[in-house]
């Protein structure tokens, strides 16, 4: 397995896009539900201050750095990692092998509409494509949510609740799941599926300028992240002046 680098305590997997693929394609195929988690700083200080976060996200079989923030926090502590993974681009990149191995999704999450939107346009995109579900993420039985997973017979399940609560929704269900094999924790990344939330153009993407657009687009989420920022920088100032200090003594 590869590498993996400390932010905050979350291990997270230094791999790059290519390699997170093979990854997920390797456990779609696998023996048991096991799960992708895509934390960007805000959530990587999140599981810093709550312990069920940490146990939710460090219990993903892949866990992979969706946000700038958190790639640069690995440079601040000397181990650089390969680069951003965004989730939103990995669940489209993981759709033309889930075709190839003949695996089929189920998309759990976001407004009622928002999921089967994001479906008939992931369908059309990749033609082959087989989504057997979908449901909205604003329901309060897990059991009949589950119920109706397995019904499905889905491989794959895209779990876009917000994080936490899909990464301890992903932990506490796994086990339930009795043909699902691999879950990919998203986000918001089901609205964009759907054409609901734009995605950044190129050039903001390519300089590091997401933000900056998101800013513009949805400035109630992105001021949320930006009040997280300034604590996570001081908290990985912290973990690199303690590393610095222990190998001085160690
Ligand atoms: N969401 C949901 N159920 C909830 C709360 C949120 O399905 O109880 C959905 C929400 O509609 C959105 C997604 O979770 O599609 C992600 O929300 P948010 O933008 O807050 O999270 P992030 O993308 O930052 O993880």
């Amino acid at each position: 397995m590869n590498e993996k680098v400390n932010v905050l305590g979350v291990e997270v997997d230094n791999v790059t896009m290519e390699q997170a693929v093979a990854k997920c394609a390797e456990l779609a195929c696998g023996e048991r539900a096991r799960y992708v988690a895509t934390p960007n700083a805000e959530i990587v200080y999140t599981c810093h201050k709550d312990p069920a976060a940490m146990e939710a996200v460090s219990s993903a079989a892949l866990i992979v750095p969706d946000g700038a923030g958190v790639v640069k926090a690995s440079n601040m502590l000397g181990r650089p990692l390969k680069e951003k993974v965004a989730g939103v681009e990995l669940g489209e990149n993981i759709l033309p092998e889930l075709v190839r191995l003949g695996k089929k999704l189920y998309i759990l999450g976001a407004k009622p509409g928002v999921a089967d939107r994001a479906a008939e346009n992931l369908m059309k995109k990749y033609p082959g494509l087989a989504v057997v579900g979908c449901r909205d993420g604003y329901f309060t039985d897990d059991d009949e949510v589950i119920k109706g997973i397995n019904a499905s017979n889905a491989d794959v399940l895209f779990v876009c609740l917000g994080a936490p609560r899909q990464e301890l929704w992903m932990n506490k269900h796994a086990g339930e799941l009795t043909s699902v094999r691999l879950m990919l924790g998203l986000g918001g990344s089901v609205d964009i599926y759907a054409g609901d939330t734009e995605r950044a153009p190129d050039f903001f993407v390519k300089h590091g300028l997401e933000w900056f657009y998101r800013l513009a687009k949805q400035p109630g989420r992105v001021g949320r992240i930006m009040k997280r920022l300034p604590p996570f920088i001081s908290a990985v100032k912290k973990q690199r002046r303690e590393e610095k200090k222990a190998a001085k003594n160690g």
